[in-house]
């Protein structure tokens, strides 16, 4: 029995955003909104969103010794993660995200990633009880590469099930991606990863299907792919399996922002339970969907009791 179900590793961040009629161009000032600060940051998206499911959970993460650091602190918290491993460091503030949305919802995203990117293969070594403790480790691309592939390896040598979002998209070492279980891809990170590998082409060459796109997927080496499909839900792919798809509940979508991340979280917990891999992303398909249906990343993350009142 482990003592988490999740440990997630990847990025915290404050969202700062602002409301504009337009966004601004090269040495244009405009007013705004007022300012809006959110906690964000895959890692910590994903977290809140597996605690706020009940999943023991914790998050090892970099933020600075600044108010915003300790927003995101409290962030997990109050979502019932445990904290021990936020490290918090004096060297560099905690990262920001400096979002501009104008009045046509498109939005234009300055990200610094301040004590993300100190995040560091020391840092995962020094947590190796956290990994020991985790069934499931799941991570992203928002903290150093060599950090994310040290955390994969230190997963796999512990014995516990690596996620594997590669957002944003950069290639993967070969060893990393071998590890993946599944790696949790959208339509436009699959195209990045395929891009330069399939036959002869680029990633906007693709095969025109997303089963055919998961399958191209598998073949770079993953145990498993999950290809996410916005409102259309999910599929998932396996070698040897015919590619199940896993439809959506239909919703209406108010604000997108933090569903993969929703779903990623809740698939990590599921699996962390022993759920088989269907099984998992039919339970976060339907987590991402009702996060569709309220503003804000973190802020929108269901409960089980939601989930199971939402039916579906
Ligand atoms: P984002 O970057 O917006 O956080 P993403 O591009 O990583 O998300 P998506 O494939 O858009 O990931 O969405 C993840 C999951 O969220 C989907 O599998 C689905 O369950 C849910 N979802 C997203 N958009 C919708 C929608 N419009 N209606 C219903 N469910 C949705």
């Amino acid at each position: 029995m482990h003592d988490y179900d999740l440990l997630v590793v990847g990025s915290a961040n404050a969202d700062l955003v602002v409301g504009v009629d337009q966004r601004p161009a090269a040495g244009e000032t405009v007013l705004g909104s007022d300012l809006a600060i959110h906690p964000g940051g895959k890692g910590a998206n994903q977290a809140a969103a597996a605690a706020r499911l009940g999943a023991r959970t914790t998050l090892l993460a970099r933020v600075g010794d600044d108010a915003y650091g300790r927003m995101l602190g409290q962030a997990q918290r109050d979502a019932g993660a445990d904290t021990t491993g936020l490290l918090e460091g004096k060297d560099a503030p905690t990262g920001v995200a400096l979002i501009t949305v104008d009045s046509a919802g498109d939005n234009s995203i300055v990200v610094s990633q301040g004590a993300n990117a100190r995040l560091t293969p020391q840092d995962v070594a020094a947590a190796r009880p956290l990994f020991q403790a985790a069934a499931v480790v799941s991570l992203q691309l928002e903290i150093p590469l060599e950090t994310v592939a040290a955390a994969a390896l230190t997963a796999a040598g512990s014995g516990a099930r690596v996620v594997l979002n590669p957002s944003p998209p950069a290639p993967l070492p070969d060893d990393v991606l071998g590890l993946c279980d599944p790696l949790v891809v959208n339509e436009h990170e699959a195209r990045r990863l395929l891009e330069g590998r399939t036959e002869g082409g680029s990633g906007n060459d693709l095969p025109g299907t997303p089963e055919a796109w998961a399958e191209a997927l598998l073949e770079l080496g993953p145990r498993s792919v999950v290809v996410t499909l916005g409102a259309a839900g999910a599929l998932v792919a396996t070698p040897g399996t015919a590619t199940v798809r896993v439809p959506s509940p239909a919703v209406e979508a108010v604000d997108t922002t933090g569903a993969g991340d929703a779903f990623t979280g809740a698939l990590g917990w599921r699996l962390g339970r022993g759920d088989g891999l269907v099984d998992a992303v039919r339970y976060a398909v339907r987590v991402g969907s009702f996060a569709v249906t309220r503003a804000g990343a973190q802020e929108s993350y269901p409960s089980a009791e939601e989930i199971e009142k939402a039916g579906g």
